[in-house]
């Protein structure tokens, strides 16, 4: 399922193909997973042992390898629509040989996907003993970086379906049920809201929100207690939502409220400051000294965030290690958190476009303490 027409990905496909050219590589292999869907909006099974492979070379025509018995598969997909080649390899056929034919004569030099089946990328190399192999990275994530309007459109949807969760959330989250219980009200939610899948649900309850990737457990939840509920999942066109808040069951532990302020300004403050031209580890670094300042540094013990778009996590990472500065149109989680390792903990996450305003967030729902 695709909301986007063939131009967006004949264009994708285009300036992919230009940068494969511009790097000196003859052709692009792309194998199933996301770069496959981002080229040609098909979402072949990543653990299939038969290939699937779209060659886009340098000069000419993109091809794209399937095997027969998912031809109609491959066609009734976005895949179908954009004029590209559809090559059957039968089921008893020798089918690197046939990717074999279908590259560009005398090819010196391949970028095989990241996600490629590395017994694949070793037939290859046997096959071809004197073809340079490296990696599409540095093809494909510098187009995937900068998401197009219509993607910006898509986690837009995304953030709104999982915001119409958290207006849900107060009402599963009761004294006396289990975090289980909660994350499985949450998890119908997900779904209804719109989502094809639901990849995640933290509901962190007292001490379990003090560890960052808890997901849920029968820990009956009690009253007084923050509760950190981390959620997302996949748009039927593959783009993801991911947001956090923090709630709490009646009122909140003294020095809870007095560190979830801290948290909420450094939040602020990075979203505001969310533009091009800033780096990652600027980025970092801001709400890093905000929390650090107000003494919590050393329970902040995360990266700030990560990119997001057909990937929940993808370039660029938001950490003090990145030195990529921001540009526009990139799409990135700001998610700031403090745990008091054993008691409890607190993080509040939007999804952010970075553009020349500032604070453009995909996530719109209140991030003050949410007292149920
Ligand atoms: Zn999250
Ligand atoms: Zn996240």
């Amino acid at each position: 399922v695709s909301d986007f027409p063939p131009a967006e990905f004949l264009g994708r496909l285009r300036r992919a193909q230009q940068g494969t050219a511009e790097r000196g590589i003859d052709a692009l292999l792309v194998t199933p997973g996301p770069n496959l869907r981002y080229l040609t909006g098909y979402n072949a099974d990543t653990s299939s042992e038969r290939i699937t492979c779209l060659v886009a070379p340098a000069e000419g025509d993109p091809l794209l390898l399937v095997p027969q018995l998912e031809v109609a598969l491959a066609r009734s997909t976005t895949a179908g629509d954009l004029g590209i080649e559809i090559v059957s390899w039968p089921e008893t056929e020798d089918s690197i040989a046939r990717l074999v034919g279908m590259l560009p004569r005398s090819a010196q030099r391949l970028a095989l996907d990241d996600h490629m089946w590395a017994v694949r990328v070793l037939d290859l190399r046997r096959r071809l003993p004197t073809t340079e192999q490296v990696a599409a990275g540095p093809v494909i994530s510098p187009l995937r970086v900068r998401k197009t309007p219509a993607e910006v459109e898509a986690l837009r949807r995304a953030g709104a379906a999982i915001d119409q969760v958290h207006e849900q959330v107060p009402g599963f989250l009761r004294p006396g049920r289990t975090e289980r219980e909660v994350g499985k009200d949450i998890a119908d939610a997900i779904l209804a809201t719109g989502h094809a899948t639901v990849d995640f649900v933290i509901v962190g309850s007292g001490p379990n929100g003090a560890s960052p990737h808890a997901e849920v457990s029968d820990r009956v939840i009690q009253p007084g207690e923050p509760v950190v509920v981390d959620i997302g999942g996949a748009m039927p066109d593959g783009y993801f939502s991911d947001s956090t808040r923090t709630y709490c069951i009646g009122d909140p532990p003294k020095d809870f409220l007095t560190y979830y302020e801290v948290l909420h300004e450094a939040q602020l403050a990075q979203c505001a400051a969310a533009r091009p031209g800033i780096t990652a580890a600027d980025l970092d670094a801001l709400g890093r000294e905000m929390i650090s300042g107000a003494g919590y540094g050393p329970h902040f013990i995360h990266r700030t965030g990560h990119g997001i778009g057909l990937e929940v996590h993808e370039e660029p990472y938001i950490v003090a290690t990145n030195p990529t500065v921001l540009e526009e149109g990139m799409t990135f989680s700001v998610e700031p958190g403090i745990y008091l390792d054993g008691r409890h903990g607190a993080r509040i996450e939007d999804i952010l476009v970075c553009s020349e305003q500032g604070d453009d967030r995909c996530n719109l729902r209140p991030r003050e303490l949410a007292i149920v």
